[in-house]
């Protein structure tokens, strides 16, 4: 029998929604959420109607876990995106999508960012032909990123080259190349990630 249990599948528990934490598990009938969609715990299936500022709270875990950043990191790219022109909420999400690690997750090189996250840190990219094994790096219009040379024959990367690849729009693949290029930094419309970011402003306002 299958096993449901444990932390990464009980964060989208606590949220009622796919996080897709885990690559093709969460696209399978083994997702955890299939089959028990309640926050995790004693209490988990005794839902309670959520005040302004729970909603708000949730609203930011939620993002946070989606992206996989830690509270810090996410405080300090929220007040990164405060500083720039335009709309905070949606430069968040510019800022969150514009992460390497998320990229890579995007062009189809890793299955989750949780290892799109691994597999930049065990340095398997370039930028522009430099090695970068930063996930946080934020890549800008005009950057092309490749799997490494020597990575290209690992059986991560042999396995990608079979599968077939949509990309969002601001975003070009040649999986035959292993290589990927950010035409253009990504719209709010091009983001798909179901994030009301109005409510991270208001929780962060406050
Ligand atoms: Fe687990 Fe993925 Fe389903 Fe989330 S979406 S519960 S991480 S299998």
């Amino acid at each position: 029998m299958a096993r449901y249990t444990d932390a990464n599948c009980r964060l989208c528990r606590r949220e009622g929604q796919k996080l897709f934490l885990k690559g093709e598990r969460c696209y399978s009938s083994k997702c955890a959420l299939e089959k028990r969609n309640y926050a995790p715990g004693q209490h988990g299936q005794n839902r309670k109607k959520m005040s302004d500022y729970g909603t708000q709270l949730r609203e930011k875990q939620k993002t946070k876990r989606f992206y996989g950043l830690q509270e810090t990191q996410f405080r300090n790219l929220f007040d990164k995106a405060a500083r720039k022109k335009g709309m905070t909420g949606e430069n968040l999400l510019i800022l969150l999508e514009s992460r390497l690690d998320n990229v890579v997750f995007r062009l189809g090189f890793a299955s989750s960012r949780k290892e799109a996250r691994q597999l930049v840190t065990h340095s398997h990219f370039t930028v522009n032909g430099k090695k970068v094994n930063i996930p946080s790096y934020e890549v800008k219009a005009g950057d092309v990123i490749k799997v490494k040379e020597k990575s290209t024959n690992s059986p991560k990367f042999k396995e990608v080259k079979e599968m077939s690849i949509t990309v969002p729009s601001w975003l070009t693949v040649d999986v035959e190349k292993l290589e990927g290029k950010v035409v253009t930094l990504p719209t709010r419309s091009e983001i798909d990630t179901p994030v009301a970011e109005h409510l991270i402003v208001e929780l962060y306002s406050k």
